[in-house]
């Protein structure tokens, strides 16, 4: 059974020979390789050696693209400041009122600004790894690109007090948003991901979760399917607990938890998508030791694996400066415990 076909198994239902095993690791595998993030931006091999690397070196399932970098919200108006060692970020919004909104540019994620670099990124990896491995990109919600545009204060306080304004502003973005989703697949993506850190409970409550992000994300992540994608996943950083019944009927295919129990989650919503997480990044992968790291991973394991649907990982992205051990523990905890002996919790 190939890495991908691993993913796909559980996705589709079945069990597959083990648990497969996926790390959001553009930070990990650039600092693995002596790149800064800059260097990703202007050295392509180098960005796609160090992923393939990963593969190889610690038994990943699949590689990931430049991912969180927001070329959309770029090319729609916002400036993205870069940093050595962080995400790409917005710190202002470029809109301001309706006619800033109807004055945003048409734009063409597959030919314009820095989305052609990233998608031959893609377009790259594909070709690195093969049918074997999963190609793995990102794409912004239109809930995130919107309030990135807006500004993030000024975003929350138009839910409340000009919903007309910020569904005008969500209209506007989920175009571009789902070209650029759509564009990852013809570029070689298997599964598209995408994040929506600023919709979690700690940020908004879940009648505007249902009003303003919901239903955007889903028919974005829809039209995604339609395309081709093999799988969408969608990444709950932070506490989510309160609308994953929501998140699940998004057309997504893999949750990638943060924070929640996973046997709770299985029991709940394993009939709906597949659980992908949570051993803590920061707390155990790069604090830990291998031997704490190897614990957590095989508690993740008794949890998740009984009746497959699981995909063991971190709860978010791998630190940049996680010892090589602690990854390679995890990666020797999986093909230790994550095991399907024949007929095992088949279903
Ligand atoms: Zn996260």
């Amino acid at each position: 059974m190939t890495s991908l076909e691993r993913i796909l198994a559980v996705c589709a239902g079945k069990i597959p020979d083990r648990v497969p095993f996926l790390l959001a690791s553009r930070e990990f595998s650039s600092r693995q390789a002596g790149m800064s993030l800059l260097d990703c931006y202007t050295q392509p091999e180098r960005y796609i050696d160090s992923q393939v690397r990963l593969v190889d070196e610690f038994g990943l399932d699949g590689v990931y693209d430049i991912w969180c970098t927001p070329a959309v919200d770029e090319l729609l108006g916002a400036t993205l400041e870069f940093s050595s060692s962080d995400s790409a970020s917005i710190p202002n919004g470029s809109v301001s009122c309706l006619d800033d909104v109807k004055r945003l540019p048409k734009v063409d994620p597959r030919r314009e600004g820095r989305a052609p670099y990233l998608l031959d990124v893609v377009r790259r990896l594909k070709k690195a790894v093969g049918d074997s491995v999963a190609v793995i990109a990102w794409a912004s919600s239109p809930f995130r690109t919107a309030s990135m545009l807006r500004g993030v204060t000024d975003f929350y306080r138009d839910l409340k007090r000009d919903p007309a304004f910020a569904h005008a502003l969500l209209n506007a973005v989920h175009g571009p948003c789902t070209a650029y989703g759509k564009a990852l697949v013809e570029a070689g993506a298997d599964i598209v991901c995408s994040s929506n850190p600023g919709a979690n409970m700690q940020c908004i409550s879940r009648p505007y979760y249902e009003e303003f992000s919901h239903p955007y994300t889903r028919e974005m992540f829809g039209a995604i399917r339609q395309q081709g994608a093999k799988a969408v996943m969608f990444h709950t950083c932070g506490k989510w607990d309160d609308r994953l019944d929501l998140v699940v009927k998004e057309n997504i295919d893999i949750v990638h938890c943060d924070r929640v129990d996973i046997a709770g989650f299985k029991a709940k919503y394993s009939g709906s998508a597949v659980l992908m997480g949570n051993l803590r990044a920061v707390e155990v992968l790069l604090q830990g030791t291998e031997e704490s790291v190897g614990r957590a991973a095989r508690e993740c394991l008794a949890q998740g694996k009984e009746g497959g649907r699981y995909i063991l990982s971190a709860d978010c992205s791998v630190p940049r400066d996680t010892p090589a051990g602690n990854v390679r523990a995890m990666g020797a905890a999986v093909r230790d415990s994550g095991r399907y002996d024949r007929g095992d919790g088949e279903k």
